[in-house]
């Protein structure tokens, strides 16, 4: 048995970033980005006013009340031409371009309009409220970085700098299997004994939330044939998965299955719950993650490791993630070597601090609960005994995307 740790390892390296496409900007949500891209223009393009009120010569103003004779005006998407002559102003507004000639723009407030006329009654120094040409970027800067997985900000940035496309990486083709003859498919009514598979598809959601192409190989009785004939479904994948029947038991066949048709393991089996019999390998150049079939260690499992497999295949870089200790909820007893992943509820005490209080009942069938689950608290293998108020490792399990 190895470590989590030694695993990750194993999957880190058996990945690499798949090849590129282009992809239009309003498709490149969630896409990583596979090289450095430029921007096309400066932003903003001349110098703005960032406030309504008027653009005036800094000079004309230093004894207040000043009059100002009103020459024209200036709204984002017009302009006013000619230089600004000593003694004027022009009306200008959010966005406008600064006339030639002024250097500072007085807020509408601090303004009084009569007719042609204009009193400014309190002063700006020079350069207040423009935004210099190229504040925001300038043409040929690079604008975002390879590796980023693109958020929405990143989408709002990129068409500011008008990429109308851009380059990504491929989503990995990640092929899912999920194995046992207990199990009938979603939307059809179980026999005696029998229960919906909810992991191909469970996997399947988790595998699109993270930016690869679920393909759904549907379920395979526990049967060396059956197994084997799923298995040659998922030729031109990136990835197969399967869930259930990597076990010790009679019926766990997947990896005597693959073995037959030339499956070479790099691991079986982790010192993690929920999680440990969990296969790592090759059918030829294809990559096999075998996970067990209780569907809390599936998802688990789809977590820790699918998920660093489809960054490396997307080639994305590790972001900075907020919070990830909390204080626990409750005491919890000294660990043995399996690394815990404790299904949790997260809640903020009096001063603000997350506590992270693990459900009563952490059984790996129950999907309730991992669902319910704000975070997982990890605990390491031979953690000693933790008292309620100690800090623990989290990882947060967020539910809404962030803008
Ligand atoms: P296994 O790893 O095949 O021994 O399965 C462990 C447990 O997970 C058993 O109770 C199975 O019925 C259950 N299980 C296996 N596959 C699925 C699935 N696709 N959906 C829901 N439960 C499953
Ligand atoms: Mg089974």
């Amino acid at each position: 048995m190895i470590s989590v740790r030694e695993a990750l390892g194993c999957i880190a390296a058996a990945f690499a970033p798949l090849e590129v496409e282009t992809v239009p900007l309003a498709e490149a949500l969630g896409r990583v980005l596979a090289e450095n891209v430029a921007a096309r223009l400066s932003q903003p393009p001349v110098a703005v006013s960032a406030m309504d009120g008027y653009a005036v010569r800094a000079a004309d103003i230093s004894s207040l009340p000043a009059r100002l004779h009103c020459v024209g005006e200036a709204p984002a998407g017009g302009s006013y031409d000619k230089e600004l002559g000593r003694g004027e102003a022009v009306r200008i507004f959010t966005g406008g371009p600064v006339p030639a000639g002024a250097d500072t723009i007085v807020t509408q407030e601090n303004t009084r309009a009569e007719g042609r006329q204009v009193t400014i009654v309190a002063g700006a120094p020079p350069g207040r409220f423009i935004r210099p040409a190229g504040l925001d970027f300038r043409q040929g800067e690079i604008g975002l970085t390879k590796g980023r997985r693109l958020t929405p900000r990143d989408v709002g940035l990129a068409a500011a700098m008008n990429l109308a496309a851009l380059p990504v990486r491929r989503k990995p083709r990640i092929a899912v299997l999920a194995t046992g003859n207990e199990l009938v498919p979603l939307g059809t009514t179980p026999g005696p004994n029998q229960i919906v598979s909810s992991n191909g598809i469970g996997v399947g959601a988790f595998v699109a939330a993270q930016g690869g192409l679920f393909i759904d190989l549907g379920i395979a009785r526990d049967s060396i044939e059956q197994l084997r004939e799923a298995a040659g479904r998922a030729v031109g994948a990136d990835l197969l998965v399967t869930t259930g029947g990597v076990s010790v038991g009679d019926h766990d066949l997947v990896q005597k299955a693959f073995s037959e048709i030339g499956f070479a393991a790099d691991f079986w089996q982790v010192a993690m719950r929920p999680g440990k019999p969990l296969l790592f390998g090759r059918i030829g150049s294809l990559p096999v993650l075998g996970f067990p079939g209780n569907p809390v260690s599936a998802l688990v499992c789809a977590l820790i490791y699918l998920g660093p497999a489809i960054t490396a295949m997307l080639g994305a870089e590790a972001r900075i993630t907020p919070c990830q200790t909390a204080f626990l909820g409750i005491d919890l007893a000294a660990n043995d070597h399996r690394q815990d992943y404790l299904r949790s509820r997260l809640a903020y005490d009096a001063d603000g601090s997350p506590v992270a209080t693990p459900f009563p009942r952490q059984d790996s069938s129950m999907l309730s609960c991992l669902a319910e689950a704000d975070c997982l608290v990890v605990r390491p293998p031979h953690a000693p005994p933790a008292r309620a108020g100690s800090r623990v490792s989290i990882i947060p399990l967020p539910s809404i995307p962030s803008v």
